[in-house]
């Protein structure tokens, strides 16, 4: 028996976990000492590793390269030396017909690790010479990214997890953390007995409001209008740091300018909320000593997001909480690389670290050390994943090279994506599991599993961490980089790595904010947040010492936007509002917590439709009962959970349920900045099933 030191792969917690080993299985987890989760993990940490030992419970591991070589016809089973030189061989074709722009690439946030997310937008930028690489992060925090990069200079956690609980004032905004990230839970928990006022804003009744002081029970999608009322009563009631505004921030006369029409008398009708809540929440917030706004995808997934994060992130500014401990900004990220991913560049406006596509002088860094003629390199940003449905139709994305991403479950309107799949030319999907995406794949490259190969994760507030090899893989299949190096050496790009850390070199050597991040730094238990440009630099728990911001002007930038109404509000025939949320058993697309027994058993139907007791009255509607939901882009079937915890004229889903996804049903109105689409408010309506 031995046990290996590894990170989870799920959410963005980064907790660290021992897997413990016999005769190449998983016989447990055990919870590790690590940063962020000092010996303890939620379920999913404790439960969510049994995929390794192929279960077999709902979909199968994929175990052999198979191609179909047409449309319609099954997969054929091929040695690796013939689907890499298939591959190749069509990558190519489309290239040379319709130019490099016309390949769309993914990364992925999941198990797979930092060093593969490098690799994948080398091979997109030095290969195909496309900026054309996306994450899934542009379907949940792009806009925390875009937002926070504009009034403080980074798009990431200002502080960090373990120092929530030293806070004295926690803002959650449309973040149920219970659910989405049990391990930051305890730290609110612990925040929470430690003395800190805690506000909650959130339409449903989420644990973290059962301990708060305050719960503004917002109307759906009327967040920007709450966070400009939030920032009228700060300069009103003269609340906010004037010192602090005058030396740090700049942009205080337009943001007067546009607050000034929301006084939380004015907007009760958009926000639900009594006047004198908003006025008491802002009097503890500003009052407090120490305070850290949280906020998750209850922010992200609307069409005004980055608004929304720009107006939360001013809220800190004005009260003078950044640039020290126990308080600051938290998007906490949700997958457990998602902040990896992004650090890697597989962003279509960023190199690895950050660095801006557009600029020459980048670009020509990265040609020479790629060995590549920088006149090679797409000057412009590439394709975000969320726009490829709509290219694909009009005929301007040809072929999508897909690497851990399941978008035919995760996207927003499922009908809308399949149809830009039906559209493409060629489709490659190198992953674990026989996806929703996989099953429609021209190409599957199987890939080894998070357990069965070792590297680096980024957590939420930007600690770098490593997780290790447990187990060796079975079935005929390749790590990731490898598979992209055979890949881009039969595209006539000779590439050869012998391990992770030579990867991880490769790129610290590139990105002055992560070149003292050293793989003997990290060690097996270390946690080193970025900055860190130097080897002798122990890492950076929180950002903006000295109020130094990272925008052009070195000043926090304050912003506040007028309300936007969501794109599709309810009416007669669709009268109640669908938002998509997350269960705490399983993550994401499920494709790996669906195949863990033990999570399944706790959960084998998330997908409910949880409703409030009145509207499930009024439609005749009972606890479990089977129900259709239906919006103007398609229905799904699906069982009532009724709450009293859910606000009336809303019903919430997961978008985990395979038997019909509630993405069927979600639209794709994007953030104009982010392009992120509104998956938290779409129209509804629903029909019980009468039994039989
Ligand atoms: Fe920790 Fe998140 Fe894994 Fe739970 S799912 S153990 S909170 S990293």
């Amino acid at each position: 028996m031995k046990k290996i030191a590894s990170v989870c792969p799920y959410c963005g917690a980064g907790c660290k976990l021992n897997l413990v080993v016999e005769n190449n299985r998983i016989i447990r987890a055990e919870a590790a000492e690590g940063v962020t989760n000092q010996g303890t993990l939620c379920l999913k940490g404790f439960y969510g590793w049994d995929f390794l030992n192929d279960t077999r419970l709902l979909t199968p591991r994929l175990t052999q390269p198979m191609i179909r070589y047409h449309k319609g016809e099954a997969f054929t089973p091929v040695t690796w030396e013939e689907a890499i030189r298939y591959t190749a061989h069509r990558l190519s074709s489309i290239k040379a017909q319709h130019g490099p722009r016309s390949i769309m690439t993914t990364g992925s946030s999941r198990g797979t690790g930092n060093e593969t997310n490098y690799v994948m937008q080398k091979f997109a930028r030095a290969v195909l010479n496309t900026n054309n690489v996306d994450c899934c992060a542009r379907v949940c925090h792009g806009p925390s990214v875009a937002g926070l990069q504009e009034t403080l200079g980074n798009g990431a956690m200002s502080n960090s997890i373990n120092d929530i609980e030293n806070s004295k004032c926690l803002l959650v905004f449309g973040y149920n953390c219970a659910d989405s990230h049990p391990i930051v839970a305890r730290r609110v928990l612990k925040a929470r007995e430690n003395g800190a006022k805690i506000i909650v804003c959130d339409p449903r009744r989420i644990e973290t409001a059962r301990i708060a002081d305050q719960h503004l029970q917002l109307k759906n999608g009327s967040n920007m209008a709450l966070v400009n009322a939030f920032g009228y009563v700060l300069l009103e009631e003269e609340l906010y740091d004037k010192s602090y505004v005058a030396r740090f921030t700049e942009g205080l006369e337009a943001y007067r300018q546009t607050v000034k029409d929301y006084a939380p008398e004015k907007v009760e009708h958009l926000t639900g909320i009594p006047a004198r809540d908003v006025r008491q929440a802002m009097r503890t917030f500003a009052a407090a000593p120490s305070a850290t706004v949280m906020w998750g995808m209850g922010v992200t997934q609307f069409g005004q997001a980055v608004d929304v994060v720009r107006g939360l992130s001013s809220l800190a500014l004005l009260t003078g909480n950044l640039g020290r401990p126990a308080v600051g900004v938290g998007p906490v990220r949700g997958q457990n690389n998602v902040q990896g991913a992004c650090d890697m560049g597989v962003l279509p406006n960023m190199f690895p670290g950050y660095q801006d596509v557009t600029d020459p002088a980048v670009r020509q860094k990265f040609a020479d050390a790629w060995g590549i003629d920088v006149n090679k390199m797409d000057d412009r940003v590439g394709t975000r994943i969320t726009e490829v449905p709509h290219l694909a139709l009009e005929g301007k994305v040809k072929a999508y090279y897909i690497m851990g991403e399941d978008p035919l479950q995760t996207e927003a309107d499922l009908g809308l994506v399949r149809s830009g799949f039906e559209a493409l030319d060629f489709v490659v999907v190198q992953d674990i599991f026989m996806t929703k995406t996989a099953e429609v794949a021209d190409v599957l490259l199987p890939a080894t599993s998070w357990g069965e190969h070792g590297g680096v994760f980024t957590c939420a507030d930007r600690g770098f961490q490593r997780f290790g090899k447990a187990i060796e893989a079975s079935g005929n299949v390749k790590r990731d980089w490898e598979i992209i190096s055979l890949l881009a050496t039969e595209m006539g790009y000779p590439m050869h790595y012998d391990s992770n850390q030579q990867i991880w070199d490769e790129m610290r050597e590139l990105c002055p904010l992560f070149f003292g991040v050293t793989y003997e730094k990290m060690g097996e238990m270390g946690h080193v947040q970025w900055p860190c440009p130097t080897l002798d630099h122990p890492g950076t728990p929180y950002l903006y010492k000295d109020n130094q911001f990272d925008t052009p002007t070195g000043k926090g930038q304050l912003f506040a936007a007028p309300w936007r109404a969501p794109a599709e509000t309810p009416d007669e025939d669709f009268p109640l509002v669908l938002c998509t949320v997350r269960e705490v058993g399983h993550y994401s697309c499920r494709s790996m917590t669906g195949n863990c027994a033990a999570l399944q058993s706790l959960a084998d139907e998330p997908g409910r439709v949880q409703m409030h007791p009145a509207d499930a009255e009024k439609l005749g509607i009972k606890e479990g009962q089977l129900v259709w939901v239906r919006s103007r882009r398609g229905k799904v079937i699906t069982r009532a959970s009724i709450s009293e915890r859910i606000n009336k004229g809303a019903v919430y889903m997961t978008y985990q349920w395979w038997i019909g996804a509630c993405n069927e049903l979600t639209q794709d109105n994007l953030d104009p900045i982010s392009k992120t689409p509104e998956t938290k408010y779409c129209a509804v309506q629903l029909e019980a099933i009468e039994d039989q």
